[in-house]
């Protein structure tokens, strides 16, 4: 269960982000104040903050500073009117990770603090995200070879490239355009039928039945 500190100087905001938060199984501490919130913040093990910037006494930048002085390392989410588009700035600048400007909606503050609480964890991830695999084709990204099965099988970088793509979007129709500015890039001669032509070097290299064509839309790997 994630920890979630709230500084927040607001009754009414705090109130409704910790019955938000605890809806959804997170375990929620408030501070009032930013003397508190340092204390809190440093003697506790808090995954992730939601720090409104006006505090009284010390407001939310020096909080952050003086946070991510003292080493807090956890993903910090600012709470900003929306008028005080200038703090953002400085806010990146003293380590936040995030900003939502007031008033905002709940679901979206949710959708950032889980998205930073999963790439807070991707370390642990990111090995197993090396190496991809479809049916019994596997992708090393560190070591850039391919095998189908137990044989290996000589890509070029594009072909590889590409592959990539399709295994990093499996069942996903992908039109030529796409496909073309993700591996080939944007200067590409769009009417060219590059696509068509690597992904024929997929086929014959991985599996004709692999990726499909999508009549007037594009491919798709095939799930
Ligand atoms: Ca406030």
């Amino acid at each position: 269960m994630s920890r979630i500190l709230i500084i927040e100087d607001e009754a009414r905001i705090s109130s409704f982000l910790e019955k938000g938060f605890q809806s959804n199984g997170f375990t929620t501490s408030v501070a009032r104040n930013g003397r508190e919130a340092v204390e809190l913040a440093i003697g506790n093990d808090f995954e992730l903050i939601i720090l409104d910037l006006g505090l009284p006494g010390k407001d939310g930048f020096t909080v952050l500073e003086e946070l991510r002085g003292q080493g807090a390392q956890m993903p910090i989410i600012i709470l900003t009117a929306r008028d005080e588009l200038h703090d953002k700035i400085s806010g990146f600048e003293s380590g936040a990770d995030d900003y939502v400007t007031k008033p905002f909606r709940f679901e979206e503050l949710l959708a950032r603090v889980r998205a930073r609480l999963r790439s807070s964890t991707t370390t642990a991830t990111a090995e197993a995200e090396m190496v991809l695999k479809f049916r019994d084709i596997i992708l090393d990204l560190r070591t850039r070879r391919v095998k189908v099965g137990a044989s290996p099988i000589e890509l070029s970088a594009r072909e590889f490239t590409l592959a990539e793509t399709f295994f990093r979007h499996p069942d996903q129709v992908l039109s030529r355009e796409q496909l073309l500015n993700h591996v080939w890039g944007y200067d590409y001669d769009p009417g060219s039928n590059i696509v068509d032509v690597y992904v024929g070097y997929l086929r014959k290299k991985l599996g004709e039945g692999l990726i499909e064509t999508v009549r007037g839309m594009g491919y798709r790997l095939k799930m």
